[in-house]
């Protein structure tokens, strides 16, 4: 008898694709194993075994396999099945996820380029014959392409000897760089070494006679030291000298103490003196409780607790339940809330016990993960991670806790999967029959709306940790400030006049302002009035080379106005302000404060964002401007007020969301003042102080908030109630990737009739050279998801089959917000 096996190969091909086997090879193999094997001309892939089986391919003679790669399979049956839904639901290859799911050394293909690892020493005798040979050449050249190690080699099968060489560290896969994870940076000081002779010592005694509070510093530094004899961290010197920070930081700026960091976990790792869990309030042992009976009827229950009420705390306690049990947890965060502040207070309760994934681990420390989730070892019994943590292979998962349901992060745009990481976790925890607890402050309409459909269970926390009150928020007119004159920059005397009591009183300050105030919108400079689409719930955006006024949504368009619509102004202005202006008029208006700036371009370089959110911690910055990365779950202790700079750009972002995700930001930053016993303040500023959303966002409103934008959703057909499907074309040739999307649109009508949107250009239609062009599928909920998707499906195929439109690249994307 023939054996065949069929390999998922991590490219996008619709099929798996069937190779031949040996008899003794079928015994052997196991789904979810590698294997290497050719494909094309010359090309070789690592495939994951799918099914092993005796019928040979019809249509094609099936080739045999090169080498078999694992000895135990690495992808578990659960994740295949994981696979197959997210591929099914998605649209997209099962190789596409492969490759998104899979750490970059497991998928060793002709075109990786693997480079020698400097940071292993190695025993040269150690390694075979043919492995000192492939060491060697990369002595001489700093890379090397699979394919050229067959050249090498003089043979096909060489993964198994690169495989070799990567589990002794020898070498390794070239990959984007990394930016290593590295746990919370912790400031020391020390005596400059200039001043470690007793003469220089004396004189610097002397000189210091006329700054006591300095020499206090200097004096304390010597008496810790004495004590301890161990470094010593800043935030101790402070404290034993009881000179504020700023006097210590003149001191490092003379050059007479010198700072350095050092890494948490090297100093104070001892693996044993974890902390208890805090004993929960009367709230949270009710929200606890209710969490509880909720999961014995429901597999998902969400949380929705304000801002500061405590819901880690009370994850926590879950995850302790679980862990008793042996099961494992999957924590998920948007990437950039995986903040080390989150990190360590996890690890204070677990220990070792958590392991952290993320995007920016290397290639290496990423398999390392792996193995560990799929031995069920007790260090990677709690997994904290961003979005792709759910294609781990977890064993037996007791419990997924998705944090901050509510952000867009979970969403992968590009490239496929294009999947939402909270729905494809509450797939996996189905498939373990685990349970899911979402949480936020402010929850997505979608999932509240599964709530109230009894899809999934609702537990609540009304009141904040020790509580503390809900920041006051205040609404500031900005067209009445304009008027009367009363602003300074983009700055009302309202929002001045309280940054002045805060810093008074030796508080912090946040500064938001929206990154996505650039993009172009118009806006009246007299009463902010931005004009709107007719038929989409959407500000329309600015096309400069046209002068036209466009909806990207249905393509309605006009041309740019002269006049505001509702007041008749002709200062009509399309340009947004960012942070760093925000930043330079700070800067100008309170020269004596101290002043950073927190969004993409300062966050950028290693450890940035963690520079950025420690100095604010230690109380080294007064006033912290910042994008929506202030956002983010973090918890400062010192900041009593928030200032919105500008609310209506982020009200007149042109996206149907545009309003449920105001509500959502502007709460969320709301929520970093006075997260302490002092009641924080929020000033808002806006042309539109009326607008329901900053009066909902003013009364802390969710329900009001989701009723009337379910309202909304309802009448403009939207999510949650309707469900999206885009299909983007994409061609260097604008006529052809035009006539093509008329094509697609004419075709998906001819099923889907009005609900079908576009063609329509993007405002930013260009991108490297290629045009896109998008269609918009509506599907009502009565219509069946996957009938729609199959009909999608089948039109592309015919496509296809069009020779004049198979150059053009069409791209799936479901459930596309
Ligand atoms: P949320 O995640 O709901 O915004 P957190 O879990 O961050 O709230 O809690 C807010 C603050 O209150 C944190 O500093 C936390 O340490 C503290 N806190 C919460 N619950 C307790 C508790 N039961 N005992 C002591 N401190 C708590
Ligand atoms: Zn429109
Ligand atoms: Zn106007």
């Amino acid at each position: 008898m023939a054996y065949f096996i069929d390999v998922i190969l991590p490219i996008p091909i619709e099929k798996s694709f069937t190779y031949s086997i040996t008899k003794a090879e079928a015994d052997f193999l196991q789904m979810g194993m590698r294997v290497a094997v050719p494909f094309g001309k010359s090309k070789i892939y690592t495939g994951i075994v799918y099914k092993i089986h005796t019928q040979e391919p019809l249509v094609y003679e099936a080739k045999d396999i090169h080498q078999i790669l694992d000895e135990i399979p690495i992808v578990t049956q659960k994740q295949l099945k994981h696979w197959e839904w997210i591929s099914e639901y998605y649209m997209c290859s099962i190789g596409e996820i492969m490759r998104a799911a899979l750490p970059n050394a497991f998928i060793l293909e002709s075109e990786t380029v693997i480079s020698k690892n400097n940071d292993t020493l190695l025993d040269d005798s150690e390694l075979k014959d043919d492995e000192f040979l492939v060491f060697e050449a990369l002595h001489h050249q700093t890379s090397l392409k699979i394919q050229d190690i067959m050249g090498i080699l003089d043979k096909k099968n060489v993964l198994p000897v690169i495989k070799r060489l990567l589990e002794r560290n020898a070498i390794a896969v070239q990959e984007e760089v990394y930016e290593k994870y590295k746990p919370k940076l912790v400031r020391f000081v020390k005596l400059h070494s200039a001043y470690t002779s007793q003469e220089k010592l004396q004189q610097l005694m002397e000189d210091l006679g006329n700054a006591p509070k300095q020499r206090d510093v200097v004096m304390a530094l010597f008496s810790i030291s004495a004590k301890t004899k161990k470094p010593i961290k800043l935030s101790d010197l402070s404290e034993e000298s009881n000179a504020s920070a700023a006097i210590i930081k003149t001191l490092i700026d003379k050059g007479i103490l010198e700072e350095y960091h050092l890494q948490k976990d090297r100093i104070q790792y001892s693996g044993e003196d974890n902390e208890d869990s805090k004993h929960l309030n009367e709230h949270q042992e009710k929200a606890l409780a209710e969490i509880k009976t909720s999961f014995e009827t429901q597999n998902v229950v969400l949380l929705r607790g304000v801002t500061s009420s405590g819901k880690t705390e009370i994850y926590v306690k879950l995850i302790e339940d679980v862990i008793t049990t042996g099961k494992q947890v999957l924590y998920l965060l948007p990437e950039i809330a995986l903040t080390t502040q989150l990190v360590t207070r996890l690890q204070t309760y677990f220990g070792e016990q958590v392991s952290v994934f993320h995007s920016r681990y290397s290639s290496h420390e990423r398999v390392e993960v792996w193995f560990n989730v799929l031995n069920n070892e007790s260090k990677a019994q709690i997994i904290l991670g961003a979005r792709s943590s759910i294609f781990l292979p977890f064993q037996d998962l007791g419990l997924i806790i998705v944090d901050e349901e509510h952000e867009s992060s979970f969403k992968q745009f590009d490239p496929a999967p294009r999947y939402h990481a909270r729905d494809a976790a509450i797939v996996l925890a189905h498939l373990f029959k685990a349970n899911t607890l979402l949480g936020s402050a402010t929850p997505s309409l979608e999932s509240y709306y599964n709530t109230q459909q009894n899809k999934y269970g609702l537990v609540e926390i009304k009141y904040r940790f020790n509580e503390v009150l809900m920041p006051e928020i205040e609404l500031v007119d900005l067209a009445d400030k304009y008027k009367r004159k009363r602003m300074k920059g983009h700055f009302s005397d309202r929002l001045l006049e309280e940054m002045n009591e805060a810093l008074q009183e030796d508080h912090q300050i946040i500064l938001f302002q929206n990154r996505r105030g650039f993009s172009p919108i118009v806006e009246c400079n007299t009463c902010g009035h931005s004009p709107q689409c007719p038929n989409c719930d959407v500000s329309l955006t600015y096309h400069q080379y046209r002068n036209q006024l466009r909806c990207h949504y249905c393509g309605y368009n006009a041309a740019m106005l002269l006049n505001c619509q509702a007041c008749g102004s002709n200062e009509l202005d399309s340009k947004g302000f960012g942070t760093e202006q925000i930043e330079e008029e700070v800067k100008v208006l309170f020269p004596d404060h101290k002043v950073a700036r927190m969004d993409l371009d300062t966050t950028r370089g290693k450890y940035g964002f963690e520079k950025i959110i420690t100095a604010f911690e230690q109380d080294e910055i007064d006033i912290l401007v910042g994008t929506q990365m202030l956002t983010k779950g973090l918890d400062f202790r010192n900041v009593k007020l928030v200032g919105i700079m500008n609310a209506d750009n982020l009200l007149n972002f042109p996206d149907f969301r545009a309003h449920e995700r105001s509500f959502q930001l502007m709460l969320q930053v709301s929520g970093r003042a006075g997260r302490t016993e002092k009641r924080g303040k929020v000033l808002i500023q806006s042309y539109n102080p009326y607008h329901r959303i900053l009066q909902q966002v003013s009364m802390n409103d969710y329900p009001e908030m989701y009723k009337e934008q379910m309202e909304e959703r309802y009448n403009y057909k939207y999510p949650p109630l309707f469900r999206l499907i885009k299909i983007t074309l994409k061609h260097k040739d604008y006529n052809k990737v035009s006539v093509g999307a008329d094509w697609f649109a004419k075709s998906l009508r001819q099923f889907f009739k009005s609900n079908v949107l576009g063609p329509e250009f993007p405002p930013v239609s260009r991108i490297r050279n290629q045009y896109l062009i998008n269609i918009l599928v509506k599907i009502p909920p009565q219509q069946s998801l996957s009938k729609t998707k199959e009909a999608i499906a089948k039109i592309n195929n015919s496509f296809f089959s069009i020779r004049d439109f198979r150059a053009i690249r069409v791209i799936l994307n479901v459930d596309n917000y």
